[in-house]
């Protein structure tokens, strides 16, 4: 069980919190935005804990010991409404929305207060909006909503401007990097900083580049990518079958963040090239030498040209436009710029 003061970078965040709770000023609508992995569902669960906790501390914590708190733990609470995507490529349905105002109606059960949890409403229809803001307008006495979601252009603004936001930051580097040197003391501390940089302010980002073996396919895929140079065009060709042939055995999230990753290796190389050359600035410093040549050669708006190419991949890989052509052609222009 983690208190506030064992979640790290995310003070704003829990001091504008605690304070509320202190002055007894928590509103009826709550929106957490911020990056996928930096705490926002972990500073949740303490918020509903405090709101209902029937001990809270002098430094205003749950106290974690309470039947509340405890039930709040293991999911048992009757007085809390918690909804998710069932993945992330899931949207949040309608029913699950109307199932919210049904339940809402009803009186309290044990807690202070009846709380409604929805987590990534950024996966959610026009409908299931729509539904929701239905809800937002017209707040039964006693209810609090506390949503989270990554990004912020993809809620209408209907939504937003009903809640308070609360910002959550990406984490920091150092903090993702002793987290993880903590907690995977077997793993060598070079590979660990690696992650640390490659995670982009993300703790579950982290935890995926190390438990879903991604680490090693990047590896791969920038050593087919990156690393050989002096390209003639058949071996383009025989190149781009292999790297492709390699990426459609991965899941479609994976494939997701090695291109992500592409996307760093294009910045680490653009930083390079307009003379932030200190490995500090980097993210794949463990291609150092690549970021080096090809960052000395290559104009600046070359890279900024292929991170917008990276995003409409990206795009269409998500949205299933002919992922096969577009990962080859991709490639191999790819390819032909950078070898
Ligand atoms: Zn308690």
């Amino acid at each position: 069980m983690k208190l506030f003061r064992d979640i790290k970078g995310q003070d704003r965040a829990i001091t504008l919190l605690k304070r509320a709770y202190r002055n007894s000023v928590i509103t009826h609508a709550y929106l957490f935005l911020g990056p996928p992995g930096v705490g926002k569902s972990l500073v949740a669960k303490n918020f509903i804990k405090l709101i209902n906790c029937i001990s809270v501390t002098t430094d205003t914590n749950p106290c974690n010991q309470c039947v509340i708190c405890k039930k709040i733990e293991s999911n048992s609470f009757l007085d809390l409404i918690h909804i998710k995507p069932e993945s992330s490529k899931d949207v949040i349905k309608i029913d699950q929305i109307r199932e919210i105002e049904e339940k809402i109606s009803y009186k309290k059960f044990e807690g202070k207060e009846k709380i409604v949890f929805i987590e990534d409403i950024e996966q959610m229809n026009n409908s299931s909006f729509n539904a929701l803001l239905k809800t937002l307008e017209e707040p039964p006495e006693g209810t609090i909503f506390i949503l989270t979601a990554s990004n912020e252009e993809s809620i209408p603004k209907t939504i937003t401007s009903r809640c308070q936001t609360v910002l959550f930051n990406p984490l920091r580097e150092d903090i993702i990097y002793s987290h993880l040197i903590e907690n995977y003391s077997d793993e060598d501390s070079d590979k660990l900083l690696l992650v640390s940089k490659l995670s982009q302010g993300s703790m579950t980002r982290a935890k995926e580049w190390l438990e879903l073996n991604i680490l090693e396919r990047r590896w791969e895929l920038f050593n087919d990518l990156i690393v050989i140079s002096d390209f003639k065009f058949p071996k383009v060709i025989a190149r781009v079958e292999k790297i492709v042939s390699e990426l459609k055995g991965d899941k479609f999230y994976i494939i997701g963040v090695l291109l992500d990753s592409l996307k760093t290796f294009l910045r680490d190389s653009y930083l390079y090239s307009i003379g932030l050359k200190q490995q500090d600035y980097l993210i794949n410093i463990d291609f150092f030498s690549d970021i080096e040549r090809i960052g000395s050669k290559v104009k600046p708006e070359i890279f900024l040209k292929w991170e917008n190419r990276l995003s409409k991949l990206t795009l269409d890989i998500q949205s299933n436009v002919n992922t096969e052509t577009s990962l080859n052609s991709f490639f191999i222009d790819f390819l032909l710029e950078f070898s």
